[in-house]
């Protein structure tokens, strides 16, 4: 089972109404790793991450987490579509992390936290406060655990935020453009984090225009472009020598 890839996706399409966003996607990421999502604007890289997540529902293709198949059971050579009860035990496992942070604001952020585990889970108030208390101390944030979102900064925001989908005891994060949102000197903090993150074990998918994070951290860099994935391999190996132009074409832009 180890070696059961955390996230196979094999020929995604989707589409809204006539416009196919994801034409044909096909991406793995091993256990343990971090592959970053990299493309222009428009070319699907938050609508796949909402398909892995079930957010979106997909035209084609198949999905594989942790050697699931998302959104149906097989009997046979039968697929049934899963119940939404089943759906939600399956989107319970994925953390995910927006730009805008999307924290509580009526919460403090002790409450935002605690939430889903006690509320989805069942967990027990007790255990939930400690467990939040440790994701805190991670994150750096223990002294703000009384604080409520506004008074943050949107950098601890997002370290809350990473901290609240961790709380769910996740097999896999997805985190879509996590410091797009940020002022450029509280980005360092929230990639710090995420770093922190993957050097713990975590399988990650990361949608960012960070390339130095995507250098650095990655395990795998995809180029995706008008709903497809035009280019991918080692990031180091990528971004020093990106084979298609219009690899090329975005990287400069970027660089
Ligand atoms: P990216 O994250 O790479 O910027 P998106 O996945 O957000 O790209 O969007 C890809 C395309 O899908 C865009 O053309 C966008 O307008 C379209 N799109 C995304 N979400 C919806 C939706 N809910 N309904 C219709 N079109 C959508
Ligand atoms: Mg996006």
């Amino acid at each position: 089972m180890t070696d059961t890839p955390m996230v196979h996706a094999d020929h995604i399409v989707k589409r809204f109404g006539s416009h196919e966003v994801l034409k044909d996607i096909s991406v793995t990421v091993n256990r343990g790793e971090v592959a970053c999502l990299i493309g222009p604007s428009g070319s699907g890289k938050s609508t796949f991450l909402r398909c892995i997540n079930h957010l979106e529902s997909i035209n084609g293709g198949r999905l594989w987490v942790d050697g699931e198949l998302m959104g149906y059971r097989q009997r046979g050579e039968k697929l049934y579509e899963m119940s939404p009860a089943e759906v939600s035990r399956q989107r319970a496992d994925i953390g995910m992390v927006f730009q805008s942070f999307n924290l509580f604001p009526h919460m403090t952020v002790l409450e935002n936290i605690i939430e889903a585990p006690t509320q989805v889970k069942g967990v027990k108030k007790a255990a939930a406060v400690a467990t939040a208390f440790e994701l805190l101390d991670r994150v750096g944030l223990a002294h703000k655990a009384k604080a409520y979102p506004s008074h943050l900064s949107g950098g601890q925001q997002q370290r809350v935020a990473i901290a609240r989908a961790l709380a769910m005891s996740p097999k896999l994060m997805l985190f879509d453009e996590p410091t797009s949102a940020l002022d450029p000197e509280l980005v360092g903090e929230v990639l710090d984090v995420m770093k922190g993150l993957a050097q713990s074990g975590m399988t990650m998918i990361v949608v960012t225009h960070e390339i130095g994070f995507a250098r650095e951290v990655g395990d795998s860099l995809f180029f995706m472009d008008g709903g497809v994935i035009v280019e991918s391999g080692d990031p180091r190996e990528v971004l020093a020598n990106p084979k298609h132009q219009r690899t090329q074409s975005f990287l400069s832009k970027v660089l």
